[in-house]
């Protein structure tokens, strides 16, 4: 992995500073995909789109917030400069995104919002655990939301609508819509979840 600049960014609310580490580079070695696509990736970290301040903890669409300086990291001021990185934001705080209308603007940040939802919805189910356990109302409401927004002649978005159906057990919506021509780039993952789907199991899996 090759870090790129640390970004000096500028919360919106209250002023304050505070720092975003970017990558010029990575790669997916030793990464873990699950059924949700939910991904852990040490040589590719995430971009957080929804960041916390620091200071404030204000959530905010972290594009809306200035950058103020980029620096390098042989930068020799880099220690001056460098600020408190933002904070990750938890699931309360993606339901308050929804919620608010000049951070969820477009259909796009809401199921960006939505499926973080969902892949902390599934933490309790991750590794085989809670086999008793449900999806809790508000989680289920979540997730018929999500293939609403989706659109089934998109093969990817596809994917998700017959992963959620299968999460929720509707076992016959999951399998009509895996029963689809899929190009080579989705086949094999429409194959892992018609297993997953033929054998009645409803909870998220590793790859
Ligand atoms: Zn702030």
């Amino acid at each position: 992995m090759l870090p790129g600049p640390t970004l000096i960014r500028q919360c919106s609310k209250c002023g304050g500073e505070y720092s975003e580490r970017t990558i010029r580079s990575g790669n997916t070695f030793g990464a873990d995909f699950w059924s949700d696509g939910f991904s852990i990736a040490p040589m590719l970290p995430e971009n957080h789109f929804l960041v916390k301040c620091p200071h404030c903890k204000n959530i905010s669409w972290k594009e809306n917030d200035k950058i103020l300086r980029e620096l390098e990291l042989h930068d020799p001021e880099f220690e001056k400069w460098y600020k408190p990185e933002y904070l990750l934001p938890e699931a309360e705080d993606f339901l308050y995104a929804l919620k608010d209308e000049k951070i969820n603007t477009n259909s796009e940040r809401e199921i960006y919002f939505r499926i973080k939802l969902w892949h902390f919805s599934n933490r309790k189910f991750r590794g085989g655990k809670n086999r008793d356990q449900n999806f809790l109302q508000i989680e289920v409401d979540n997730l018929m939301k999500i293939i609403k927004l989706l659109d089934l002649e998109d093969e990817r978005e596809r994917l998700i609508v017959a992963e959620i159906y299968r999460e929720l057990a509707y076992f016959d919506e999951s399998l009509k819509l895996l029963d689809f021509e899929f190009s080579d780039d989705y086949k094999w993952k429409s194959d892992s979840l018609k297993q997953k789907v033929l054998q009645k199991d409803r909870f998220v899996y590793k790859f």
